[in-house]
């Protein structure tokens, strides 16, 4: 969960609890760069909202695609199950809020920036996949703008 002060990515939870109608869960968080700390909502429903395909065609937001794409992408690799939870409900906090709905390019930049701060591997295989690069040249300058 990015912190909406420093834009640090490593808060830590200090408090959490469901909401009165039980279907969401508060979190309260604290950064640890800056010490910034705020609430954040999480559903325990499915979030939903529009996904417009590169084709133009809109489609509802699927969790288990997005889910399945990651998976593949961290095949044998060590991970925690809990920190891909984690991103994926972080990432949909962020799409849920944009009112036009969401591309589905948007969606794979947002899970390469996940990928690469759960796995390097992962990510470079997301890349590879996901991704259709004219050339290497192309390709290599993709990694590199990713890698900053
Ligand atoms: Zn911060």
């Amino acid at each position: 969960m990015k912190c909406p002060k420093c834009k640090n990515l490593d808060t830590k939870v200090i408090d959490s609890r469901a909401t009165e109608d039980g279907k969401a869960i508060r979190r309260r968080r604290e950064c640890e760069k800056c010490g910034a700390r705020f609430t954040t909502f999480e559903r325990l429903e499915f979030i939903s909202f529009m996904v417009t395909k590169s084709s133009g065609e809109n489609e509802p937001y699927d969790r288990t695609k997005v889910m399945n794409s990651m998976m593949k992408a961290l095949t044998k690799r060590d991970f925690n199950p809990e920190k891909l939870e984690d991103a994926i409900n972080g990432l949909e906090n962020e799409w849920a809020q944009n009112k036009q709905g969401i591309t589905s390019k948007r969606i794979g930049r947002d899970i390469l920036r996940k990928l690469r701060d759960l796995d390097e591997v992962a990510f470079l295989r997301y890349a590879s996949i996901y991704h259709n690069h004219e050339s290497v040249r192309g390709f290599v300058k993709f990694i590199e703008d990713e890698l900053g």
